[in-house]
Protein backbone atom coordinates (compact mmCIF):
# COMPACT_ATOMS: atom_id res chain seq x y z
CA UNK A 1 0.00 0.00 0.00
CA UNK A 2 0.93 3.37 -0.84
CA UNK A 3 1.23 6.09 1.61
CA UNK A 4 0.51 9.74 1.45
CA UNK A 5 0.01 12.84 3.59
CA UNK A 6 -3.77 14.21 3.37
CA UNK A 7 -3.77 17.98 4.25
CA UNK A 8 -7.32 20.56 5.00
CA UNK A 9 -6.46 23.61 3.51
CA UNK A 10 -8.21 26.70 5.57
CA UNK A 11 -7.61 28.95 2.87
CA UNK A 12 -6.22 29.58 -0.85
CA UNK A 13 -3.17 30.93 0.67
CA UNK A 14 -2.54 27.70 2.94
CA UNK A 15 -3.69 24.96 0.48
CA UNK A 16 -0.88 26.60 -2.28
CA UNK A 17 1.75 26.96 0.09
CA UNK A 18 0.94 23.06 1.38
CA UNK A 19 1.41 22.02 -2.12
CA UNK A 20 4.23 23.69 -2.94
CA UNK A 21 6.08 22.63 0.30
CA UNK A 22 5.12 19.00 -0.28
CA UNK A 23 4.99 18.31 -3.80
CA UNK A 24 1.40 17.03 -3.78
CA UNK A 25 -1.99 17.66 -5.27
CA UNK A 26 -5.09 19.45 -4.96
CA UNK A 27 -8.26 17.75 -3.82
CA UNK A 28 -11.32 19.07 -4.90
CA UNK A 29 -14.15 15.91 -6.67
CA UNK A 30 -11.54 13.68 -6.84
CA UNK A 31 -13.21 11.87 -9.66
CA UNK A 32 -10.19 11.46 -12.35
CA UNK A 33 -7.27 11.95 -9.59
CA UNK A 34 -8.31 9.35 -7.33
CA UNK A 35 -8.60 6.59 -9.84
CA UNK A 36 -5.02 7.57 -11.26
CA UNK A 37 -3.83 7.06 -7.44
CA UNK A 38 -5.70 3.86 -7.37
CA UNK A 39 -4.21 2.52 -10.98
CA UNK A 40 -1.09 3.55 -9.50
CA UNK A 41 -0.31 6.40 -12.65
CA UNK A 42 -0.35 9.62 -10.09
CA UNK A 43 1.69 8.90 -6.68
CA UNK A 44 1.39 12.30 -5.12
CA UNK A 45 3.42 12.21 -1.80
CA UNK A 46 0.19 14.57 -0.19
CA UNK A 47 -3.22 15.73 -1.50
CA UNK A 48 -4.11 18.84 -0.14
CA UNK A 49 -8.20 19.51 0.53
CA UNK A 50 -9.73 22.60 -1.12
CA UNK A 51 -13.61 21.82 -0.91
CA UNK A 52 -14.01 24.18 2.16
CA UNK A 53 -11.97 27.26 0.59
CA UNK A 54 -15.16 29.39 -0.71
CA UNK A 55 -14.43 28.43 -4.15
CA UNK A 56 -18.32 27.40 -5.10
CA UNK A 57 -20.00 30.63 -6.01
CA UNK A 58 -21.49 31.57 -9.32
CA UNK A 59 -22.42 35.32 -9.83
CA UNK A 60 -22.87 38.00 -12.39
CA UNK A 61 -19.74 40.16 -13.04
CA UNK A 62 -19.85 43.64 -13.80
CA UNK A 63 -19.44 43.59 -17.08
CA UNK A 64 -22.42 41.43 -18.01
CA UNK A 65 -20.37 38.01 -17.77
CA UNK A 66 -20.59 35.35 -15.42
CA UNK A 67 -17.44 34.64 -12.92
CA UNK A 68 -17.72 30.97 -11.71
CA UNK A 69 -15.97 29.70 -8.49
CA UNK A 70 -13.23 26.66 -9.68
CA UNK A 71 -15.38 24.43 -6.61
CA UNK A 72 -18.69 25.13 -8.29
CA UNK A 73 -19.82 21.01 -9.00
CA UNK A 74 -20.42 20.16 -12.76
CA UNK A 75 -24.35 19.69 -11.59
CA UNK A 76 -24.06 22.93 -10.06
CA UNK A 77 -22.91 24.95 -12.66
CA UNK A 78 -24.86 23.25 -15.43
CA UNK A 79 -28.34 23.57 -13.93
CA UNK A 80 -27.58 27.12 -12.59
CA UNK A 81 -30.17 29.78 -14.31
CA UNK A 82 -27.78 32.52 -15.44
CA UNK A 83 -25.56 29.57 -17.85
CA UNK A 84 -28.70 28.10 -18.78
CA UNK A 85 -29.94 31.42 -19.92
CA UNK A 86 -26.72 33.26 -21.04
CA UNK A 87 -24.83 30.25 -22.26
CA UNK A 88 -26.51 27.07 -22.93
CA UNK A 89 -23.50 25.48 -24.98
CA UNK A 90 -21.98 25.36 -21.61
CA UNK A 91 -24.56 23.55 -19.46
CA UNK A 92 -25.11 21.13 -22.56
CA UNK A 93 -21.79 19.94 -23.01
CA UNK A 94 -21.41 19.71 -18.85
CA UNK A 95 -24.99 17.87 -18.93
CA UNK A 96 -23.35 15.67 -21.92
CA UNK A 97 -20.55 14.31 -19.82
CA UNK A 98 -20.20 11.59 -16.95
CA UNK A 99 -23.21 10.52 -15.02
CA UNK A 100 -25.37 12.82 -12.76
CA UNK A 101 -23.02 11.01 -9.44
CA UNK A 102 -19.89 11.87 -10.72
CA UNK A 103 -20.92 15.83 -12.12
CA UNK A 104 -22.19 16.12 -8.61
CA UNK A 105 -18.59 15.91 -7.45
CA UNK A 106 -17.06 16.99 -9.96
CA UNK A 107 -15.61 20.59 -10.36
CA UNK A 108 -14.56 23.33 -12.78
CA UNK A 109 -11.20 23.23 -11.65
CA UNK A 110 -11.28 19.34 -12.17
CA UNK A 111 -13.13 19.08 -14.97
CA UNK A 112 -10.25 21.31 -16.66
CA UNK A 113 -7.70 19.58 -15.59
CA UNK A 114 -8.29 15.96 -16.09
CA UNK A 115 -6.54 13.74 -18.33
CA UNK A 116 -6.57 11.98 -21.35
CA UNK A 117 -8.47 8.12 -21.34
CA UNK A 118 -6.11 6.75 -23.56
CA UNK A 119 -5.87 3.76 -22.44
CA UNK A 120 -2.27 2.89 -22.49
CA UNK A 121 -1.88 5.96 -19.94
CA UNK A 122 -4.25 4.72 -17.81
CA UNK A 123 -2.94 1.37 -17.06
CA UNK A 124 0.58 1.19 -16.29
CA UNK A 125 0.64 -2.39 -17.85
CA UNK A 126 1.48 -0.92 -20.63
CA UNK A 127 5.46 -0.06 -20.92
CA UNK A 128 5.17 2.79 -23.82
CA UNK A 129 3.70 5.70 -22.89
CA UNK A 130 5.99 9.24 -23.30
CA UNK A 131 2.87 11.24 -21.18
CA UNK A 132 2.93 8.47 -17.93
CA UNK A 133 6.90 7.66 -18.55
CA UNK A 134 8.72 10.32 -20.64
CA UNK A 135 10.53 9.00 -23.78
CA UNK A 136 9.32 5.75 -22.90
CA UNK A 137 7.60 5.50 -26.46
CA UNK A 138 3.86 6.13 -27.92
CA UNK A 139 1.89 2.51 -28.12
CA UNK A 140 -0.91 4.50 -29.55
CA UNK A 141 0.68 5.10 -32.88
CA UNK A 142 1.16 1.32 -33.71
CA UNK A 143 -1.86 -0.31 -31.63
CA UNK A 144 -5.16 0.64 -30.46
CA UNK A 145 -5.95 4.99 -31.93
CA UNK A 146 -9.21 4.80 -32.84
CA UNK A 147 -10.26 7.13 -30.32
CA UNK A 148 -7.31 9.42 -30.75
CA UNK A 149 -6.71 12.65 -32.13
CA UNK A 150 -6.55 14.19 -35.83
CA UNK A 151 -4.81 17.90 -34.82
CA UNK A 152 -2.31 18.80 -32.70
CA UNK A 153 -0.57 15.65 -32.53
CA UNK A 154 3.22 15.25 -32.02
CA UNK A 155 5.13 11.72 -33.12
CA UNK A 156 5.58 11.54 -29.02
CA UNK A 157 1.71 11.75 -28.10
CA UNK A 158 -1.45 11.37 -30.05
CA UNK A 159 -3.98 11.74 -27.27
CA UNK A 160 -7.06 13.65 -27.20
CA UNK A 161 -8.19 16.07 -24.33
CA UNK A 162 -11.57 14.64 -22.92
CA UNK A 163 -13.42 17.54 -21.74
CA UNK A 164 -16.52 18.29 -22.91
CA UNK A 165 -16.95 21.16 -20.65
CA UNK A 166 -13.65 22.77 -21.95
CA UNK A 167 -14.93 23.08 -25.51
CA UNK A 168 -17.79 25.30 -24.67
CA UNK A 169 -15.37 27.42 -22.54
CA UNK A 170 -13.13 27.83 -25.79
CA UNK A 171 -16.35 29.33 -27.86
CA UNK A 172 -17.00 31.47 -25.24
CA UNK A 173 -13.74 33.05 -24.68
CA UNK A 174 -13.37 32.03 -21.08
CA UNK A 175 -10.46 33.23 -18.93
CA UNK A 176 -9.06 30.91 -16.07
CA UNK A 177 -7.74 32.35 -13.01
CA UNK A 178 -5.31 31.04 -11.36
CA UNK A 179 -3.16 31.88 -8.14
CA UNK A 180 0.22 30.51 -7.11
CA UNK A 181 3.36 31.14 -4.85
CA UNK A 182 4.08 33.61 -7.45
CA UNK A 183 0.96 35.39 -7.15
CA UNK A 184 -2.19 36.01 -9.19
CA UNK A 185 -3.26 35.82 -13.27
CA UNK A 186 -5.40 35.21 -16.00
CA UNK A 187 -5.19 32.94 -18.86
CA UNK A 188 -7.54 32.74 -21.75
CA UNK A 189 -8.43 29.81 -22.50
CA UNK A 190 -6.98 29.49 -25.72
CA UNK A 191 -3.76 29.49 -23.42
CA UNK A 192 -4.19 27.32 -21.01
CA UNK A 193 -3.43 24.32 -22.68
CA UNK A 194 -0.54 23.28 -24.68
CA UNK A 195 0.10 20.47 -27.53
CA UNK A 196 2.38 17.76 -26.67
CA UNK A 197 5.21 18.10 -28.61
CA UNK A 198 8.49 16.39 -27.49
CA UNK A 199 6.80 16.81 -23.97
CA UNK A 200 3.23 15.50 -23.96
CA UNK A 201 3.78 14.97 -20.10
CA UNK A 202 2.94 18.79 -20.27
CA UNK A 203 -0.65 19.27 -20.68
CA UNK A 204 -1.55 23.50 -19.49
CA UNK A 205 0.53 26.56 -18.72
CA UNK A 206 0.48 25.73 -14.88
CA UNK A 207 3.38 26.23 -12.74
CA UNK A 208 4.61 24.25 -10.07
CA UNK A 209 1.75 24.62 -6.85
CA UNK A 210 -0.40 26.70 -8.95
CA UNK A 211 -4.29 26.85 -8.25
CA UNK A 212 -7.62 27.38 -10.34
CA UNK A 213 -9.97 29.75 -8.61
CA UNK A 214 -12.10 30.61 -10.84
CA UNK A 215 -13.01 30.73 -14.79
CA UNK A 216 -15.03 33.87 -15.85
CA UNK A 217 -16.98 34.07 -19.25
CA UNK A 218 -17.02 37.41 -20.60
CA UNK A 219 -20.22 38.89 -22.35
CA UNK A 220 -20.87 37.04 -25.80
CA UNK A 221 -22.82 38.38 -28.72
CA UNK A 222 -24.02 34.17 -30.24
CA UNK A 223 -23.58 32.55 -26.87
CA UNK A 224 -27.21 32.61 -26.24
CA UNK A 225 -27.58 30.93 -29.69
CA UNK A 226 -25.11 28.40 -29.01
CA UNK A 227 -25.09 24.65 -28.82
CA UNK A 228 -23.06 21.39 -28.24
CA UNK A 229 -23.39 18.17 -29.83
CA UNK A 230 -21.04 15.45 -29.09
CA UNK A 231 -21.55 12.08 -30.82
CA UNK A 232 -20.10 8.72 -29.07
CA UNK A 233 -20.48 5.04 -29.17
CA UNK A 234 -23.27 4.73 -26.78
CA UNK A 235 -25.62 7.48 -25.17
CA UNK A 236 -24.64 8.40 -22.04
CA UNK A 237 -20.91 8.01 -19.92
CA UNK A 238 -18.82 7.32 -22.80
CA UNK A 239 -16.27 10.45 -23.98
CA UNK A 240 -16.88 12.54 -27.20
CA UNK A 241 -15.50 10.71 -30.47
CA UNK A 242 -15.81 14.03 -31.62
CA UNK A 243 -18.04 16.85 -30.38
CA UNK A 244 -18.68 20.38 -31.57
CA UNK A 245 -19.85 23.72 -29.76
CA UNK A 246 -20.58 26.43 -31.76
CA UNK A 247 -22.29 29.83 -31.19
CA UNK A 248 -24.12 32.06 -34.07
CA UNK A 249 -25.72 35.61 -33.99
CA UNK A 250 -27.71 36.69 -37.14
CA UNK A 251 -28.91 40.38 -37.57
CA UNK A 252 -30.30 41.28 -41.08
CA UNK A 253 -30.49 38.42 -42.48
CA UNK A 254 -26.93 37.90 -42.44
CA UNK A 255 -24.21 36.33 -39.46
CA UNK A 256 -22.93 38.87 -37.74
CA UNK A 257 -20.38 36.24 -35.42
CA UNK A 258 -20.18 32.96 -35.06
CA UNK A 259 -17.65 30.88 -32.73
CA UNK A 260 -16.64 27.11 -33.83
CA UNK A 261 -14.96 24.48 -31.56
CA UNK A 262 -14.10 20.90 -31.84
CA UNK A 263 -14.09 18.56 -28.93
CA UNK A 264 -12.38 14.81 -29.12
CA UNK A 265 -10.09 15.43 -31.92
CA UNK A 266 -7.02 17.05 -30.29
CA UNK A 267 -5.00 17.26 -27.43
CA UNK A 268 -6.95 20.44 -26.44
CA UNK A 269 -10.41 21.82 -27.11
CA UNK A 270 -9.59 23.06 -30.99
CA UNK A 271 -11.53 26.04 -31.67
CA UNK A 272 -11.26 26.75 -35.90
CA UNK A 273 -11.22 30.60 -36.59
CA UNK A 274 -11.03 29.59 -40.44
CA UNK A 275 -14.43 27.95 -39.96
CA UNK A 276 -15.59 31.03 -38.25
CA UNK A 277 -14.61 33.24 -41.10
CA UNK A 278 -16.49 31.59 -43.49
CA UNK A 279 -19.87 31.97 -41.94
CA UNK A 280 -18.91 35.73 -40.69
CA UNK A 281 -20.92 37.74 -43.60
CA UNK A 282 -22.85 35.21 -45.02
CA UNK A 283 -26.61 34.65 -45.15
CA UNK A 284 -27.48 31.47 -42.66
CA UNK A 285 -28.06 28.87 -45.70
CA UNK A 286 -26.77 25.61 -45.70
CA UNK A 287 -24.06 25.97 -48.14
CA UNK A 288 -22.86 28.10 -45.72
CA UNK A 289 -23.09 25.94 -42.64
CA UNK A 290 -21.74 22.98 -45.08
CA UNK A 291 -18.97 25.05 -46.20
CA UNK A 292 -18.11 25.78 -42.64
CA UNK A 293 -17.95 22.35 -41.41
CA UNK A 294 -16.22 21.14 -44.42
CA UNK A 295 -13.27 23.50 -43.41
CA UNK A 296 -13.68 22.73 -39.60
CA UNK A 297 -11.86 19.63 -40.61
CA UNK A 298 -9.71 20.68 -43.39
CA UNK A 299 -5.75 19.75 -42.39
CA UNK A 300 -6.52 16.59 -40.08
CA UNK A 301 -3.89 14.01 -40.10
CA UNK A 302 -5.57 10.58 -39.39
CA UNK A 303 -3.69 7.40 -37.79
CA UNK A 304 -4.70 4.40 -39.73
CA UNK A 305 -7.71 3.62 -37.12
CA UNK A 306 -9.59 7.50 -36.74
CA UNK A 307 -9.49 8.60 -40.05
CA UNK A 308 -13.60 7.95 -39.39
CA UNK A 309 -13.24 11.09 -37.53
CA UNK A 310 -13.02 13.15 -40.67
CA UNK A 311 -16.75 12.58 -41.59
CA UNK A 312 -18.31 12.76 -38.54
CA UNK A 313 -16.88 15.72 -37.04
CA UNK A 314 -17.77 17.15 -40.18
CA UNK A 315 -21.40 16.08 -39.47
CA UNK A 316 -21.26 17.33 -36.03
CA UNK A 317 -20.23 20.80 -36.67
CA UNK A 318 -23.10 20.77 -39.32
CA UNK A 319 -25.06 19.69 -37.17
CA UNK A 320 -24.86 22.20 -34.39
CA UNK A 321 -24.87 24.73 -36.52
CA UNK A 322 -28.56 24.19 -37.31
CA UNK A 323 -29.12 23.66 -34.22
CA UNK A 324 -27.81 26.57 -33.07
CA UNK A 325 -29.76 28.56 -35.63
CA UNK A 326 -33.07 27.23 -34.75
CA UNK A 327 -32.77 29.36 -31.51
CA UNK A 328 -32.43 32.25 -33.41
CA UNK A 329 -36.03 33.79 -34.02
CA UNK A 330 -36.60 34.36 -37.61
CA UNK A 331 -36.99 38.14 -37.28
CA UNK A 332 -33.02 37.55 -37.60
CA UNK A 333 -33.04 35.87 -40.56
CA UNK A 334 -34.59 38.50 -42.73
CA UNK A 335 -32.09 40.77 -44.55
FE1 LIG B 1 0.75 7.88 -24.01
FE2 LIG B 1 -0.04 9.89 -25.53
FE3 LIG B 1 0.87 7.74 -26.68
FE4 LIG B 1 -1.46 7.61 -25.37
S1 LIG B 1 -1.06 8.77 -27.19
S2 LIG B 1 0.24 6.14 -25.31
S3 LIG B 1 -1.10 9.11 -23.74
S4 LIG B 1 2.03 9.09 -25.33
Amino acid sequence: MRTFDFRHAVSVDDAIRSVAETGGAYLAGGTNLVDLMKNGVLQPPALVDIRRLGLSEVASTEAGGVRIGAGVTNSALANHQLVRSQYPVLSQALLSGATTQLRNMATVGGNLLQRTRCPYFMQTEFDRCNKRVPNSGCAALDGFNREHALFGTSSHCVATNPSDMAVALTILDAVVHVQGPGGSRSVPITEFFTVPGDTPQRENCLQPAELITAVELPPSPYAAHSWYLKLRDRHSYAFALVSAAVGIEVSGGVIVSAAVALGGVAPMPWRVPAAEAILIGQPPEDTVLRAAAERALAGARPLNQNGFKIPLGRSAVHRALVRALDTVGPAAHQG
